[in-house]
Parts: C-alpha cells; sequence; structure tokens
C-alpha cells in the first residue's frame, strides 16, 4: 500500500487543503507542512457528518459491523506505512506501536461484536394493559439511539489507540453516529495515514462519505469551532486538565449544551500495605520504578503518587526505586511542549515546603529522565500542588505515620483514573477500611499490580471522578464506551411497522 501524506484535511471524502500551514515537528527527519484547520473546514465536515447521520444513524449494525473491520483491515494493510511515521512523529518505539496499532485494530473488532450481540441497546418492553383500572397502561418499549455526529480529539499520547481510529472514533461509529476528528498537531502524518484507511472503508462499504471526517489542527480556534458546532452533539477527548476543562466549559455555554467526556489528568495513588511493604519492599520499588518510566511517563494511568508509611521498610522500597529510577536512561517524549512542562513540573514540586529531593537531572530538550521526590504527609495534605498531574516520569513519595494518616491522605484525593493497593493476607483489614475510600476516589480500583496497561474490554472503566473525567458515569475505554454517544428513546403506542428495525 504506498500512500505520501500531503498535508489535507479529508473532509465528506475529498483531500481539502486551507490557505495556512503548519510544519510538524517529528523526532527524526524533516518536519512537513501542514494545512491548519478553520472553522470553515470545521463547518463542512460537520455539514456532512449531519448529512451522512440520516444514512448511517439507520444502518443496520450488521452493516456498521463489518465498516468497523473494514477500517481495521485496511489500517493493517498501511502497518508498514503507519509504523515509521508514527515513530518518526512521536519518538516511540517500534513495538509500543506495533502492540497500539494491534490494540487500535483489536478495538475496532471488539465493537463489532459487542453490536452484533445487541446487549448494548438495553430493550425493554412494558406490554400494553388496556383492562388496567383505574387506568390503562399503553405498549411502552425502550431502545438506545445514536446521538448524531460527534466529535473527536486525538490525543498526543497515543497516535493510533486514542488518535484517529481509537476508542473514541470506535464507539461512536458503533453506536451509529458519524465522526469528525481533530487531529493532534503532534501526530499529522499519521493521522493522515490513518484517515485514508477511513477514506477506503467507506468506499468499500459503499456509505455516506460524511460518515467520518478529520480536520488538521494547528490552532485553538479549530477545537472550539468543533465543540461549539450547533450540530455537534457530544465531544470525547483525552489530554490536559486546562485544555479539557477549557473545552467542557465551552460545551456547557452552548445554546444547547452538549456532554463533553473529556478524560483528563489523573497521579493513580498506589498505597503499600505493612505486610506487602515488608515482604517484597524492593521488588515494588523497582516495580513501581519501571512502570512510572515506561514510554517516558507518557500515560495517564502512570502512578505518580505512593503512599507509604515511613520507617526502615519503606526506606528500603525507596532506595530500590531510587537505583531503578537513577539507571533509566533518557528517553525522548512526545512533543518539545510536553518535554518542557515536565521540567517545569519538576522545577514545581521540588520547590515546595518539606519536599526532599531524591532524583533530579538534567533533561536535553526534548527528552526526559526520572525525578523523584519525598515528602512527610503533613506538608503533601496542605499543599494541592503536590497531588497535581505532572505528565512524564516523575515519582513522589508520601510518607505517613500510621495506618490512619494513611486512610486521611486516601480520603484527600481528587478523582483518579487508578487506585492501587499492593497488599498482603495480613493487610486486609486495612485494605477493607481503604476499600470504600478508594472505591469513591477511582474509576477503577486494583490490588497487587501496576496501574500502566489499560485492558481493552467490557468489564473496563477507564474515567472517574472530576478531574480525572469530566463525566463520571463514562468510560473512554471498553464496550461500555459506547454508551456516551446514546440515547434512551421510549416509543409509546408505536406501530411495529414504524419502529426502527432493532426493537420489532
Ligand atoms: P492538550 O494541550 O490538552 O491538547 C489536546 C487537544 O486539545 C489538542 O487537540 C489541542 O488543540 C486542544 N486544545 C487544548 N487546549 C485548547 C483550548 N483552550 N481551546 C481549544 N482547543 C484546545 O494536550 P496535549 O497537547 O496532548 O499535551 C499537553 C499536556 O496534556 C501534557 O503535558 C499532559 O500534561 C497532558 N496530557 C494528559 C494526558 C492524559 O491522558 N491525562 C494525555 C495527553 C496529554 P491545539 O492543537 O489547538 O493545541
Amino acid at each position: 500500500m504506498t500512500f505520501t501524506p500531503h498535508g489535507k484535511h479529508l473532509i465528506a471524502g475529498a483531500w481539502v487543503a486551507g490557505a495556512e500551514s503548519f510544519t510538524s515537528t517529528p523526532t527524526t527527519g524533516e518536519g512537513q507542512s501542514f494545512s491548519k484547520g478553520t472553522p470553515a473546514l470545521v463547518d463542512q465536515a460537520v455539514q456532512a457528518a449531519e448529512d451522512a447521520f440520516w444514512t448511517y444513524g439507520y444502518t443496520t449494525r450488521e452493516e456498521r459491523a463489518a465498516f468497523l473491520e473494514t477500517i481495521a483491515a485496511e489500517i493493517e494493510a498501511r502497518a508498514d506505512l503507519i509504523t515509521p511515521t508514527a515513530m518518526a512523529e512521536s519518538g516511540l518505539p517500534e513495538a509500543r506501536l506495533v502492540g497500539e496499532r494491534e490494540r487500535t485494530t483489536g478495538q475496532l473488532k471488539l465493537f463489532a461484536d459487542h453490536i452484533r450481540k445487541g446487549d448494548y441497546l438495553d430493550r425493554r418492553h412494558d406490554e400494553a394493559l388496556p383492562n388496567r383500572a383505574p387506568l390503562p397502561r399503553p405498549d411502552l418499549r425502550l431502545m438506545q439511539r445514536p446521538i448524531g455526529p460527534v466529535a473527536v480529539f486525538g490525543a498526543s499520547n497515543f497516535p493510533l489507540a486514542f488518535s484517529v481510529a481509537g476508542g473514541d472514533t470506535a464507539s461512536a461509529l458503533a453506536a451509529g453516529c458519524p465522526v469528525v476528528v481533530k487531529g493532534h498537531e503532534a501526530h499529522p502524518a499519521t493521522s493522515e495515514i490513518v484517515a485514508d484507511a477511513f477514506k477506503a472503508a467507506i468506499e468499500t462499504c459503499g456509505l455516506p462519505a460524511g460518515v467520518f471526517s478529520m480536520v488538521h489542527g494547528g490552532a485553538h480556534k479549530v477545537g472550539a469551532a468543533l465543540v461549539q458546532h450547533h450540530l455537534i452533539n457530544a465531544v470525547g477527548f483525552t489530554g490536559s486538565l486546562a485544555g479539557g476543562r477549557a473545552l467542557f466549559d465551552l460545551c456547557a455555554k452552548r445554546v444547547n449544551p452538549i456532554p463533553f467526556f473529556g478524560e483528563l489528568g489523573s497521579v493513580n495513588p498506589m498505597f503499600l500495605l505493612p505486610e506487602a511493604l515488608s515482604a517484597r519492599g524492593e521488588e515494588l520499588g523497582k516495580g513501581w520504578a519501571g512502570s512510572l518510566a515506561m514510554g517516558a511517563g507518557q500515560f495517564c494511568t502512570n502512578p505518580g503518587i505512593v503512599v507509604v508509611i515511613e520507617g526502615a521498610e519503606e526506606e528500603a522500597f525507596t532506595k530500590a526505586a531510587l537505583a531503578a529510577l537513577t539507571a533509566t536512561g533518557s528517553q525522548v517524549m512526545l512533543t518539545e511542549g510536553i518535554a518542557s512542562a515536565y521540567v517545569k513540573g519538576g522545577a514545581k514540586i521540588k520547590t515546595q515546603p518539606g519536599v526532599q529531593e531524591l532524583l533530579t537531572q538534567m533533561c536535553d530538550r526534548r527528552e526526559a529522565k526520572p525525578f523523584l521526590f519525598k515528602v512527610k504527609a503533613e506538608d503533601w495534605l496542605t499543599n494541592e500542588t503536590l497531588s497535581e498531574e505532572v505528565f512524564g516520569p516523575l515519582g513522589l513519595i508520601v510518607t505517613v505515620k500510621d495506618a490512619a494518616q494513611m486512610i486521611e491522605v486516601a480520603k484527600s484525593f481528587e478523582g483518579q483514573l487508578t487506585a492501587t493497593l499492593h497488599m498482603d493476607e495480613a493487610d486486609m483489614a486495612l485494605a477493607g477500611q481503604l476499600m470504600p475510600i478508594l472505591e469513591r476516589k477511582a474509576g477503577r480500583v486494583m490490588a497487587n499490580g501496576f496501574p500502566t496497561g489499560v485492558e481493552v474490554c467490557d468489564s473496563m472503566v477507564h474515567g472517574g471522578p472530576y478531574p480525572a473525567s469530566t463525566n463520571f458515569g463514562a468510560t473512554s475505554v471498553g464496550t461500555m464506551a459506547i454508551r456516551r454517544f446514546l440515547r434512551p428513546v421510549c416509543y409509546q403506542n408505536i406501530p411495529s411497522a414504524v419502529l426502527p428495525l432493532d426493537l420489532v
């Protein structure tokens, strides 16, 4: 398969260039010129999506499943192009990107299977009771229906699995919603190749071209125009707290407000319970360092904070983590902006009252080396800065005096994507006290593991109370992600001849 990214937007089946451009900044090789998005291009894409909805929103589940599988096949057909392009743009290693592509196509196929089963429709039927007194009951049926065109923002840190063909797009298309993607400036060529796979799949399946469009970024006004477009019905987003909050606020201020499903920041606390710490403190230190530094720490599930009872065993844990992090080499980050935010974040933590600097290192322009800090719970509890996410391989150890203070710290966390307990049999009583707290804080509570690595399956929740996400009832990973793009409709006494096919 040959395709050379040409710097254009894909709008309703046509490659379109705008008047202005931006230059990409790959980690290797020359930057390339890409057309900047504009509100006018966004409008074209959304209008086409609305037109397409009148067909696509009424396709059968089998037609949509076949479409999702065709997209997956078209992505696989471009594998040899996608991997080197994404490596150059993101700096991520080959094995990671191959795995991410497989996850992306696996996700598309998972949603195909999911809609074939039909459970997601949540069909209900209360039969008519014409003779009920004092009032008869009408015939009532309920089913989930697609909401119409939706907007998706490609994330910088997963150029495939959370970008153009990522979980947001897959779940929206599975539901029956046309999608307009705002590509991320960090990987525009990768985005274009994947968009080309959509173009081919749409043609093969004979679907309306407006079912999918991709507009490159280049300016905040592109994203702002997209979320404010009156024909957009919901937004899927993964990125920073600041960016997500700005877009969320725009959605809320619309004449017709719409849901903004933002997956934002998280420090993913890990609680080391005494028996587990005593049995395998060193192992936990090494394991934590590995999880923290993996992929230069550029995961939303990166376990940035560890809470541990102070003492000799905590020191053994800290020593092992420090040794492992010191031995970790520098890793290239996704963008210069992210690398500079990481260094600034480290410098900010370092100067907070009570913070002990265990490891800080000079980082070259776009590279990150791990940072490690320690602070006592008294100082952590009174300083909100210390619970903010620093995107990258930065770890903070919060030492507590005893179990009671560990519980106090647990209660003080804001919403998280994950919370982890490291525990042994003899830790069960303390774990039992922490569980009701942690399940109020996090979308996923786990034991004896590391939160990086999110399984794509029916039971996954990748979300949580704010600021982990802007909508605690939703997940952006796993089959339940489809619910974000559905709306229940009740059909009262509607003759079967005009009911949706899935209800008959
Ligand atoms: P970002 O700055 O939040 O940008 C994500 C997307 O939102 C981009 O398409 C960006 O468009 C758009 N955007 C941001 N602010 C906007 C605004 N005020 N108005 C309209 N559109 C806006 O995230 P990023 O570029 O991926 O990375 C920056 C930081 O985000 C990182 O340092 C990290 O802290 C965080 N991050 C977190 C996660 C996570 O999973 N929690 C993932 C990735 C990044 P433009 O192209 O116009 O800028």
